[in-house]
């Protein structure tokens, strides 16, 4: 989106790491671990900088819209619903909800008291309907598959989420109800947010 006048070169070849992140896992499912990086990096920068470093910055998912929206997105008018903070605060009990019940199921599935789900599951609730080919075969312990699935299931969710809203609306529109955007705005900015993301 062109509001953001700090574009960095880095900002724009991070979308490889979104679609190397899919691919691996399509290799080992294991490698979706890597991701983990996009829920601790937003926060660790946070942290230090109190600002929106990341979005601005790094975030490999707002260069992947950027970059296969670009010139695809229909560009409708944005529905008000996308700025409401009701909506804003859907996303992000739902990505805690997420993370709960990845880190919890893990849990249970490393204690033996659960079955792994070694299959990716859309939105917490949907088996995907093709199932992953895994070119590797590697002997690692049921619980990091079942969270590498965990974890290429919220990613991939959130992506699909965020195309769909890209397409219709403009590329980066997932960005106005994103949790990152959500939590790392300033308490006094939250209510205008939305227009910025
Ligand atoms: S709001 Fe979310 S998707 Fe958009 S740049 Fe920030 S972290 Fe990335």
């Amino acid at each position: 989106m062109k509001h953001l006048s700090t574009k960095t070169h880095w900002q724009e070849l991070a979308f490889i790491s979104t679609i190397a992140i899919f691919g691996l896992g399509i290799i080992h499912i294991s490698f979706a671990l890597i991701g983990i990086l996009c829920y601790i990096s937003p926060l660790i920068l946070y942290l230090k900088y109190k600002d929106k470093t990341w979005c601005q910055k790094y975030c490999p998912r707002a260069s992947f819209l950027n970059k296969t929206l670009g010139k695809m997105s229909l560009h409708l008018k944005r529905p008000k619903w996308l700025n409401l903070k009701e909506v804003k605060d859907f996303f992000v009990i739902y990505m805690g909800i997420n993370l709960f019940f990845a880190l919890m199921s893990t849990m249970g599935v490393a204690f033996g008291r659960i079955e792994s789900m070694p299959y990716v599951r859309l939105f917490m609730a949907f088996r995907a309907p093709i199932d992953l080919p895994q070119l590797l075969v590697l002997n690692l312990p049921e619980a990091l598959i079942h969270y590498s699935y965990r974890v290429f299931s919220m990613l991939l969710s959130s992506v699909l989420i965020g195309v769909v809203l890209g397409f219709l609306y403009a590329p980066r529109t997932w960005c106005t109800i994103c949790p990152v955007n959500t939590l790392s705005v300033p308490k006094h900015l939250k209510q205008n947010s939305g227009k910025r993301a």
